[in-house]
């Protein structure tokens, strides 16, 4: 599943590659996705030019001049940059594509179609962005911020953290390494974490993410010759799907919130 990371290497690949930031057109191929892909779309965006592209949690946007595309990629989603010539190959699981001006398409593909699009006049008020916890390589998210989370709270430390509304883009992995680098059990409630905890939690979280855009950004030199896929990019986990912890303990896996929460027993309190 595309986490932040992988968005984040997706939009600036995008952006790298984009050279006409027009909207030729735009062609629905299958509008079955999470959400049925808006019939007004191709109008709405028609002749549009493209300001920026850029990622909100794991949605990519595109603010155009009358509005702004959502895209979000769900499980399975790849945005291919293909050349007109090649526009006709249609892949099964192709859903949309947007030409632009100099008649290169970007074509969206997603198997397991939980990936979705929208188009919105207001990007704040969007029913997929209004309700987002900032951005958790800002400013904004830093251990004062986190302690006031946390506050009076029982729900476990993991939960929390991987709460969108409280902060974007924590995924499983990278939930379970940070906690790992900062010595926390994952289900640890929250009321009981102290300051300290928070702001070592926070800078594990910072550190995991810029590590793994880092090597995305380093994976993918060229979104051509990616042949469509992402920066699903492999890097060496500490505790995620480990056996033994470095202290020489078998690492334990427990489900919080439905989700896989390996941790180590003796260097997480
Ligand atoms: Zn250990």
């Amino acid at each position: 599943m595309p986490e932040l990371p992988e968005v984040e290497t997706v939009v600036k690949a995008i952006n790298r590659s984009l050279e006409s930031m027009t909207i030729k057109r735009f062609i629905i191929i299958n509008s079955k996705l999470r959400w049925d892909i808006s019939s007004n779309i191709p109008k709405l965006v028609k002749n549009r030019k493209i300001e920026n592209i850029y990622r909100r949690g794991k949605h990519i946007i595109f603010k155009l001049d009358n509005g702004y595309i959502l895209i979000h990629l769900g499980m399975t989603g790849i945005i291919k940059f293909i050349d007109t010539i090649d526009a006709k190959n249609r892949g099964k699981h192709d859903h949309y594509q947007i030409e632009l001006k100099d008649n290169k398409i970007l074509k969206y593909n997603d198997v397991r179609k939980f990936g979705s699009i929208h188009w919105t006049e207001n990007i704040h008020d969007h029913f997929l962005i209004q309700n987002l916890g900032p951005e958790p390589l800002s400013k904004e998210f830093d251990s004062i911020f986190l302690k006031d989370k946390c506050r009076n709270r029982n729900v476990a430390i993991k939960n929390l953290i991987m709460n969108q509304n409280i902060v974007v883009g924590v995924g499983n992995i990278y939930a379970c390494e940070a906690l790992y680098m900062s010595s926390i059990r994952p289900d640890k409630k929250c009321k009981y974490i102290t300051l300290k905890q928070c702001d070592d939690l926070v800078k594990s979280i910072k550190f995991v993410l810029k590590k793994s855009i880092k090597s995305g950004g380093t994976t993918l030199k060229d979104f051509k010759n990616l042949d469509g896929a992402p920066g699903y990019f492999k890097q060496k986990l500490m505790i995620y799907d480990c056996k033994i912890c470095k202290c020489g303990v078998e690492v334990k896996n427990i489900k919080l919130g439905g989700r896989s929460s390996f941790y180590c027993n003796v260097c997480q309190k």
